[in-house]
């Protein structure tokens, strides 16, 4: 059955400028820099010392807590510095640099493959854990800790965002059309440990490559559906994906665990599959880049600590009319600073935009129109939220249910005044976790 989710905006698409360029992998660099906090909750810890030579997937940092992963080195070479980088945000966190080996091969030598079917759920949990994995789509929240359930519940649906309803991005789209075989393993395998009844992949309907190519390949496994969405934003996130298949308003105080979902990202669980396949942590990932600013776009394999310059270099270097590089998606993403930051698990893309894409409007007052609380799928009142960040009212802003948000940004897209209202809202979240 297919529900829909409330309010959401419908964003141009401009997918079409990635959607059919095959993913290609960049030459390995010089220099890859890895930030430790690259993952929601605890940063790891650097396992290594400057001047050690690592391995290609070799651990280089333990978590740093239960709420947290290991990182791997994305090439063979030496630890030339752990201290702190500037990283995605504009903030500087403790990182670790390598440099990559010029006379190394690069090549990986494939493990056995993991028998993960004997593994209890404890062990796979930490398989998963110590080999990095995090939410693909952009959140880079620890896969493990979804799977960790409280006693006495049990996951009983396993939701796998195929959505990418962010404009721009094709790399979930490529990878579903190029890797169905490794998705399906990754739903089998996590479907299988968790003990879930049936798993459900979410696409929007305007990728029906995937859709057709899913449904070929799923007909002779028990108990995997694909279901079509209507195109809407932010059908991928978390909340709305579950309206939007199962029906039910998740509470903001609750988790897709407590109501016996677990939601993964198709890209997760690709890394999972090669995880226990290969024994291949997370050292790299698919992005798209793309937008009027890139001289050629595409959708690339990146090794986690690239610098986006020597990504974008690859793709023949921005053009000189570019006004603006963003981090993700254009929705969610966040304008970047410095082209010397690095890729990092959570890196979904790299758009940049010329003067044509960019917003270059002036911010006007508020019109009292109303549509930005059309927009927010979260029911929040935007208006009043950007009101009260600009006035630093930060308490007050918490009756307003400041920390619902998800900083979608649909309501910035539909304001017609050009209000910064997620930047705002984003800006007071931090500063209100400060104080
Ligand atoms: S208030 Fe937050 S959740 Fe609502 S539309 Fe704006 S960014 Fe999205
Ligand atoms: S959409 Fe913009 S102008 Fe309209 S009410 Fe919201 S903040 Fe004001």
């Amino acid at each position: 059955m297919r529900h829909r989710f409330s309010h959401g905006v419908h964003p141009q698409q401009n997918k079409e400028l990635t959607v059919d360029l095959p993913i290609q992998r960049v030459p390995f660099v010089g220099r890859y820099v890895l930030p430790l906090d690259q993952h929601l909750g605890a940063p790891a810890q650097a396992t290594v010392n400057v001047g050690e030579r690592v391995r290609r997937g070799q651990r280089i940092a333990r978590p740093g807590g239960f709420v947290s992963t290991a990182l791997h080195s994305p090439v063979t070479g030496k630890v030339m510095a752990i201290e702190p980088r500037r990283a995605p945000g504009g903030k500087f966190s403790p990182s670790i640099e390598i440099h990559a080996d010029p006379f190394a091969t690069q090549r990986l030598t494939p493990n056995p493959p993991i028998d993960w079917l004997s593994l209890t759920l404890e062990e796979f949990i930490h398989h998963i854990q110590w080999a990095g994995i995090v939410g693909l789509g952009g959140a880079a929240f620890p896969s493990h800790v979804k799977y960790s359930m409280p006693e006495g519940k049990k996951i009983e649906y396993l939701l796998i965002n195929g959505a990418e309803c962010e404009p721009y991005l094709t790399n979930d789209h490529r990878l579903m059309l190029e890797r169905p075989d490794a998705l399906l393993q990754g739903i089998a395998i996590v479907k299988r440990k968790l003990g879930a009844k049936r798993a459900i992949i979410g696409i929007e309907t305007n990728k029906p490559g995937a859709i057709d190519t899913l449904r070929a390949q799923i007909k002779r496994i028990h108990k995997v559906d694909v279901m079509p969405l209507p195109v809407k934003y932010p059908q991928g996130a978390e909340r709305m994906l579950i309206k939007a298949v199962f029906g039910y308003e998740l509470p903001a105080t609750k988790l897709p665990r407590d109501i016996g979902i677990a939601v993964n990202n198709v890209s997760s669980l690709v890394a999972i599959a090669d995880y226990f396949g290969s024994g291949l942590p997370l050292i790299e990932r698919i992005i798209t880049v793309s937008g009027s600013g890139v001289t050629y776009p595409a959708n690339l394999i990146v090794p986690i600590g690239t610098p986006l310059r020597e990504v974008l270099r690859f793709c023949g270097g921005l053009r000189e009319a570019t006004k603006s590089v963003i981090m993700g998606g254009p929705m969610m993403g966040q304008p970047i600073g410095s082209l010397d930051i690095p890729i990092v698990k959570g890196t979904s893309g790299i758009l940049a935009f010329t003067e044509k894409e960019a917003s270059t409007t002036f911010e006007l007052p508020c019109i009292r129109c109303g549509r930005c609380l059309a927009a927010c799928p979260h029911f929040l009142n935007p208006s009043r939220l950007g009101r009260l960040a600009k006035a630093r009212r930060f308490d007050e802003m918490r009756a307003y249910r400041l920390t619902d948000c998800v900083e979608c940004g649909a309501c910035s897209y539909a304001c017609p005044s050009e209000i910064p209202l997620v930047q705002l809202i984003r800006t007071a979240k931090r500063e209100s976790h400060q104080r």
